[in-house]
């Protein structure tokens, strides 16, 4: 059963979990009891597929689903759609680092890796849970789960997707592969504010009962897609075994040696996975929290004060310009050993005064597991550089991040053991910085430069970005951050 971080709110079923989103009254569902795995399950599965593993973890967590239902949505969601048979293919840089390609899905950013399967997951539990209603999908995006939202809902039977993204905030091939994007209950927004107005504006209208009531009567509910979503954030767990097996697999390691793993992070959803991965007994080190200069987590983690007010940069990594982060909240929950009201206190102090201090003992229960780390704009591209200087191997800003927040790790601890990166977005997805960082020239013709960085590079540009220029413009509504709720009517005809 699923409960809620913040202990205000009945148990669920699984399905119950995924068709909600998010817990109706604020909070964030989790399992009651992560399932442990025994070593010698874990290595009975060496060698086994990508989907045989999705199959067999996700088993664990969603016992109100068969194991046909499973299957089917694993199926599914990692086929021909992903370009590499691994699905999450493993890149050596060399003895100590390999790099984690999570980008193979079909919109170049590991959003794909969930959300090619949260869709699927979703329609079988509404079906379960309440089969006559449509199910309403608000996503708020910094601009890569947006589109992966979109491919993944685009045109499945009752559903209706409705993605904000922040007007200035988004890249330009960004905000055309989300307007470009076809289907009959696909709508695409520009609002005029950040990611974090987005985001708190879509958390409203999950808790606002007027609009909800609206919704109910014209048999409607809303679900979520972004990682505050259970079908969004197991997935994720995947590519932590399978990252781990394969490296046995290699003769890397040898099984039970443990592996950091490094993740370039914004809302807290992709480590998190890797933290659920290690819980459940697979054999990891410690957890490396990379940001950019939005660096409000390398501070918590080094203080135990999480403290949101500080002037929003925009940076060239923009998937992690992000201040609130909302995964933490399982995490923290996890840290107090499920203490929802001193959960509930800290959030609720984020947000009346816009900051909160963790006690001694759960500080000291986090550093064991978790160190934070930044990376500078200029930082970012030098390492984009000296990476492809040095193993002529080409990283987005974000997975750049991740690489010099592991380097000055490495420096400092002095750590033997064996790292993955994980790679967040396909290079070509950041063009200009990339583009930036290797020629020092500063062009902005994201799509011209496509063609430039690949000759560059001689690395093929990713298909899913491809003839971005041939597509039409399908989607033109803007609103204000304000407007939102107004807006969400007005799609919906509420
Ligand atoms: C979403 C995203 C991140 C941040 O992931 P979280 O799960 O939100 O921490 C990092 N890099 C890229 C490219 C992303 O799209």
């Amino acid at each position: 059963m699923y409960i809620s971080t913040r202990d205000n709110y009945h148990k669920v079923t699984s399905a119950e979990a995924i068709a909600l989103g998010m817990v109706p009254e604020g909070g964030l569902f989790v399992p009651e009891v992560l399932p442990k795995i025994s070593t010698h399950e874990i290595q009975s599965m060496l060698g086994k597929d990508y989907q045989s593993l999705a199959c067999w973890i996700l088993g664990k967590f969603l016992p109100d689903y068969s194991e046909e239902d499973i299957k089917t949505c694993v199926y599914g969601a990692y086929s021909d759609n992903f370009d590499h048979q691994d699905i999450a293919p493993l890149v050596k840089l060399d003895e100590k680092k390999y790099i984690l390609e999570l980008w193979h899905g079909p919109t170049a950013a590991f959003k794909d890796m969930a959300l090619q399967l949260t869709p699927r997951l979703l329609v079988k539990a509404v079906q379960k849970v309440h089969p006559e209603q449509k199910t309403v999908i608000l996503v708020a995006t910094s601009g890569d789960t947006g589109k992966a939202a979109l491919e993944g809902f685009k045109d499945v039977a009752g559903t209706e997707i409705i993605v904000f993204y922040p007007a200035d905030g988004v890249s330009a091939v960004q905000k055309l592969q989300m307007v470009t994007t076809e289907g009959q209950n696909t709508h695409v927004v520009a609002v005029e504010g950040n990611f974090d107005d987005c985001q708190s504006a879509v958390k409203e209208i999950f808790a606002d009962k007027a609009t909800i009531a609206a919704m109910q009567s014209a048999g409607m509910s809303f679900s979520s897609a972004n990682s505050i979503n259970w079908g969004r954030l197991l997935p994720q767990i995947v590519y932590y075994f399978a990252a781990y097996l394969r490296l046995v697999a290699l003769n890397q390691i040898t099984f039970g040696d443990l592996v950091d793993f490094v993740v370039p992070t914004g809302n807290f959803g992709n480590i998190l996975a890797a933290w659920y991965a290690k819980e459940m007994n697979l054999p990891i080190g410690k957890l490396i929290c990379a940001s950019n200069e939005n660096k409000v987590l390398t501070d918590f983690f080094a203080t135990g004060v999480y403290d949101r007010q500080r002037e929003f940069k925009q940076t060239n990594s923009p998937s992690m310009d992000i201040l609130i982060s909302s995964n933490l909240e399982r995490f923290l929950f996890a840290m107090t050993d499920h203490d929802g009201q001193k959960v509930a206190a800290w959030l609720n102090q984020l947000q009346t005064e816009g900051c909160f201090t963790v006690d001694e003992t759960t500080k000291a229960r986090m550093d064991n597991i978790i160190v934070g780390g930044f990376a500078t704009e200029a930082e970012t591209l030098a390492t984009i550089k000296s990476c492809f200087e040095q193993y002529h191997y080409l990283l987005d800003t974000h997975t750049a991040v991740a690489l010099k927040v592991y380097e000055q790790y490495q420096k400092n601890s002095g750590s033997q053991r064996l790292a993955v990166i994980d790679s967040t977005a396909n290079p070509y997805k950041f063009v200009a910085s990339v583009y930036q960082a290797i020629t020092g020239e500063n062009e902005n013709d994201e799509l011209a430069l496509l063609d430039k960085l690949s000759h560059l590079s001689q690395t093929p540009v990713h298909r899913g970005l491809q003839n971005l220029d041939k597509k039409s413009i399908l989607h033109h509504r803007q609103c204000t951050k304000n407007g939102i709720i107004a807006e969400v009517k007005n799609i919906l005809q509420l």
